[in-house]
């Protein structure tokens, strides 16, 4: 900030400041190349350090952690570098109304059971810093009331994603954050001194310019460049790949019940045997039948945690799916049974075991795969095929034969290892001032509003931090 003070009062200052500045290489940076001439207006602006921030990204992490970096510093120079269009995920999520995050967990260490990649680490500091209750009530203090749906999904009131983009730009442009869009960081390295050097592009001219800044937050997604980044500055990175996406499955009879869900089914993936350590992975929760195969929380929580198998086996396995999870196997065949003897004279197709919420079309399916008529008698059905209906009820399996698309969430595991940062500030342990938010990590939440605040949490954590040092460096 400039101030205006007599040049007989402040020369003598100036010149041991300027001259400790110059020692320090920092005068490159604050002052241009007439210093002289400028000299008690420029030192005199900038008696105290400025320092500078810049956030890569302006996806939720970086917009979050910008604004909470600006909040505690406001003399921190903080610059967003987007190569695209700010927020542009937020605009698209949870199908338009961006679900923010998830209001039924209010234990942490259940929360960090959503996270197929973090749940360990996430049990600590990190939500108790910012969790899904400070992440509410932030919005609704800055104006965006939230409604929590019986799942736990919270979702603005207004159904509309845009309520969150225009709070937090809103925010953006009243703390004096300044937005730098359609730029491209390419690449980073750090100056002796400690400060960081970057090679931004302007997009799409291709001109471009090298900043010097004292603080660095990468909060660029799942972005390959993000990642080379990191890379330059001595991350490793855990190899990237999908998750959360649904089953392919060939099955042509299957097809025909496209737009059936089943409220509870239990979910098993079975993978190739050759993989080494593979968990047992189930998931329970309402499944949905989709034109290409199966759908639904239980299955995008099962492609979560079975991503990497998944991904080493080429997309490649089984399902096994118990249609009806609360009863046990001899349970269901004795109650068959007792149907037979009930329905003896009615064709099977007409009287489908309703007690276990079987609908007409999916019994239309089991008796088709058992390769059973639906025109005979309930009486004719040998013992033998009761009890192989109530064992396919119980273990029905699919091959999977790929990944499904899933258009309404997708995010990607992998990225920074946890163990290389401090998740209780964002800092890097590799790098001094270089920290890190949101997806770029290893860590990606099931749906629900889990990823966001992922990115929530991570960003104001490295804001608040950022803005700390920043502070601490002035005083
Ligand atoms: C269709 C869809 C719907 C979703 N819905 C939900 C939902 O409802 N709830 C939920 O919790 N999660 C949802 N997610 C996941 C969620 O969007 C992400 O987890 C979250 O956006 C991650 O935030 P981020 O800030 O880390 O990364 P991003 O939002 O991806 O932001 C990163 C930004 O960095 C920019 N960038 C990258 N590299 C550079 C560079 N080198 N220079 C300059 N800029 C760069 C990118 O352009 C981008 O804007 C959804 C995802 C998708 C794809």
């Amino acid at each position: 900030m400039r101030q205006t003070m007599s040049m007989a009062a402040v020369i003598p200052n100036c010149f041991s400041l300027c001259l400790a500045l110059f020692n320090s290489h920092k005068l490159t940076t604050l002052v241009s190349t007439p210093w002289k001439r400028t000299c008690t207006t420029h030192v005199i602006c900038h008696a105290k350090k400025e320092e500078k921030l810049v956030v890569v990204g302006g996806g939720a992490a970086g917009v979050y952690g910008a604004i909470h970096a600006k909040t505690i510093a406001r003399h921190l120079n903080v610059i967003i570098v987007e190569k695209g269009k700010p927020l542009s995920k937020v605009k698209i999520s949870g199908g338009g109304r961006c679900n923010v995050t998830n209001g039924h967990c209010a234990d942490n260490l259940i929360l960090a059971e959503n996270y197929p990649r973090g749940h360990k680490e996430l049990r600590g500091s990190f939500f108790n810093v910012h969790g899904p209750e400070d992440t509410m009530s932030w919005f609704s203090s800055h104006g965006v009331e939230l409604k929590i749906e019986d799942d736990g999904r919270a979702f603005p009131v207004s159904n509309s994603s845009s309520s969150v983009i225009d709070c937090l730009m809103s925010e953006v442009n009243q703390r004096g954050v300044s937005m730098q869009t359609k730029k491209n960081v390419t690449a980073v390295s750090v100056l002796p001194g400690g400060k960081f050097l970057l090679e931004i592009k302007q997009l799409p001219a291709g001109s471009i310019e090298h900043v010097e800044v004292d603080y660095l937050l990468i909060a660029s997604g799942s972005n390959r460049q993000g990642y080379e980044l990191a890379s330059q500055l001595g991350h490793s990175i855990v190899e990237p790949m999908p998750s959360l996406f649904t089953f392919k499955i060939e099955d042509l009879r299957l097809r025909e019940l496209s737009g059936v869900t089943f409220p509870k089914v239990k979910v098993r993936l079975k993978l190739d045997s050759l993989q080494k350590n593979i968990p047992q992975l189930t998931q329970v929760g309402p499944m949905l039948v989709t034109h290409w195969g199966l759908s639904g929380p239980a299955i995008l929580r099962l492609s979560a945690w079975g991503a990497r198998f998944l991904f080493s086996s080429g997309y490649k396995g089984r399902l096994v799916v118990d249609f009806i999870p609360d009863v046990h196997v001899e349970s269901l065949k004795t109650s068959l049974s007792r149907h037979k003897l009930q329905f003896a004279k009615q064709k099977v197709i007409n009287s489908c075991p309703l007690e276990f919420g079987i609908t007409k079309r999916f019994w239309s399916y089991v008796l088709e795969r058992q390769g059973l008529s639906g025109d005979i008698l309930w009486a004719s059905i040998s013992n033998n095929s009761l009890m192989s209906i109530g064992s396919l009820l119980k273990e029905c399996a699919f091959e999977i034969t790929g990944k499904g698309p899933f258009k309404d969430e997708f995010v990607t595991a992998g990225g920074v290892p946890l163990s290389e940062i401090s998740l209780n500030t964002m800092k890097s342990k590799i790098c001094s001032n270089l920290f890190f938010a949101g997806e770029i990590l290893n860590v990606d939440g099931v749906t629900g509003g889990f990823n966001f605040q992922n990115a929530w949490s991570g960003g104001f954590i490295a804001g608040t931090t950022i803005g700390g040092l920043a502070l601490q460096s002035q005083s």
